[in-house]
């Protein structure tokens, strides 16, 4: 899907954007492992974001859809939560004036093209800290069917993570969405 396709996807509610955010990254949240000053990386409307702001995290969203952004601006608005929202490019991330300790990533990688991963993988390691963490959510190869974004299997993570990263945990985990649950794997990734 280009970037172009997600714009027009947010004139209407696609079937990541379910209004709440995903329990894999509430669980994240309560076993205290999402640390710091915090980037969600591909926020959509951002949900998963304004539940951690809710709960007292300092975070900054981006997204290259400008119209996921301005909705997820009103919502911080209207819920009175103070969060950062920009339109930006994962591939090539603005540097912070501070590296962020953890970046949650819920459904961004999975839509990346083989040639786009080495691209995402620079251009996250330089706003990352080092021994800082990367949660990334996608979908899996355990997920049937063909809707949705590509599959990703654990090996292309552990590949795609060999250099300057360490992959410390892949779990099975789910997406929850507007057509039902899919299966998603949720991989641990320091920055070494
Ligand atoms: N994390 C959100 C959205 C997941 S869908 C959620 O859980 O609901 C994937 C998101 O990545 C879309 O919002 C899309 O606009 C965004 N995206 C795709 N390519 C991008 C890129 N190169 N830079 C920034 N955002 C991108």
């Amino acid at each position: 899907m280009q970037a172009n396709s997600f714009e027009s996807a947010y004139a209407g509610t696609p079937p990541w954007d379910i209004g709440r955010p995903q329990p894999a990254i509430i669980r994240l949240a309560e076993t205290n492992q999402i640390t710091g000053w915090v980037l969600d990386v591909g926020c959509g409307t951002g949900e998963n974001l304004l539940y951690l702001a809710e709960r007292g995290f300092v975070a900054m969203g981006i997204d290259g859809a400008p119209t996921a952004i301005k909705k997820a601006r009103a919502k911080a608005k209207r819920r009175g939560l103070n969060a950062q929202f920009e339109v930006g490019d994962a591939l090539n991330l603005s540097v912070p004036e501070r590296p962020f300790d953890t970046v949650i990533d819920s459904g961004l990688f999975h839509v990346f093209s083989d040639e786009d991963r080495p691209r995402f993988t620079e251009s996250l390691g330089r706003v990352v800290r080092l021994g800082g963490t990367y949660f990334l959510m996608c979908f899996s190869d355990q997920q049937p069917g063909d809707w949705g974004p590509r599959r990703v299997t654990q090996a292309e993570i552990r590949w795609t993570f060999s250099d300057g990263w360490r992959v410390d945990d892949i779990q099975p985990s789910a997406f929850e969405t507007n057509l039902g649950p899919a299966h998603a794997w949720l991989a641990s990734i320091s920055r070494s």
